[in-house]
């Protein structure tokens, strides 16, 4: 089954810049099959976890966000590069290889006990999703689970940074270095 959905990855080397293998999903969830698979597993895992809302890192993430949402009787939050929601927002900056970066998402996006299921496309050193638990938590929300349809393995260590959490993926890639 997991063999089947790394099929669909198409592994683009040095993009968007040298010595990045960027793991490119866009070949997966143009196939009905896969890409409805891909939303079923995690649904099926998240069915009874009383989830009341899915927030979604921009910009892939979205492409399964709203999916996962629907099917599980959720909202949908948004969570954005700096500088795009319109309103009032919470701010969450975390450290890259090289500087930082910051994620966004609006202060009423998050009820007090809404339990979320964070989801993004790739799990790699982690720190996007990290910065998206502190975001929610911040806003008073619980953190019921965090879903990747890819974890880059190896070196990156991700899930350290998720340490606690509940964390899934479709696809494990490990990372040569
Ligand atoms: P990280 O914060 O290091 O876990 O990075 C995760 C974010 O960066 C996700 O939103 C991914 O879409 C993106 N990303 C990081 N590395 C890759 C890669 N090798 N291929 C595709 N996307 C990546």
């Amino acid at each position: 089954m997991e063999e089947k959905l790394l099929n669909y990855i198409r592994n683009v080397p040095d993009w968007p810049k040298p010595g990045i293998q960027f793991k490119d999903i866009t070949t997966l969830c143009k196939v009905h099959t896969p890409f409805k698979e891909s939303c079923d597993r995690i649904i099926n895992n998240y069915r009874d976890k009383g989830i009341t809302k899915v927030a979604a890192i921009e910009a892939r993430g979205y492409v399964w966000g709203g999916v996962l949402a629907y099917q599980l009787s959720a909202g949908f939050v948004l969570i954005r590069k700096p500088g795009k929601l319109p309103y009032k927002v919470l701010s969450e900056t975390y450290e890259l290889e090289y500087g930082t970066d910051s994620i966004e998402m609006h202060i009423d996006a998050i009820e007090k006990g809404d339990k979320v299921l964070i989801f993004d496309d790739l799990l790699a050193t982690g720190g996007t999703a990290r910065a998206a638990c502190n975001l929610i938590e911040n806003a008073g929300g619980v953190v019921i689970g965090i879903a990747f349809v890819i974890e880059l393995t190896g070196s990156l260590r991700g899930r350290d940074k998720l340490e606690g959490y509940d964390v899934i993926s479709l696809i494990e890639i490990p990372v040569e270095e």
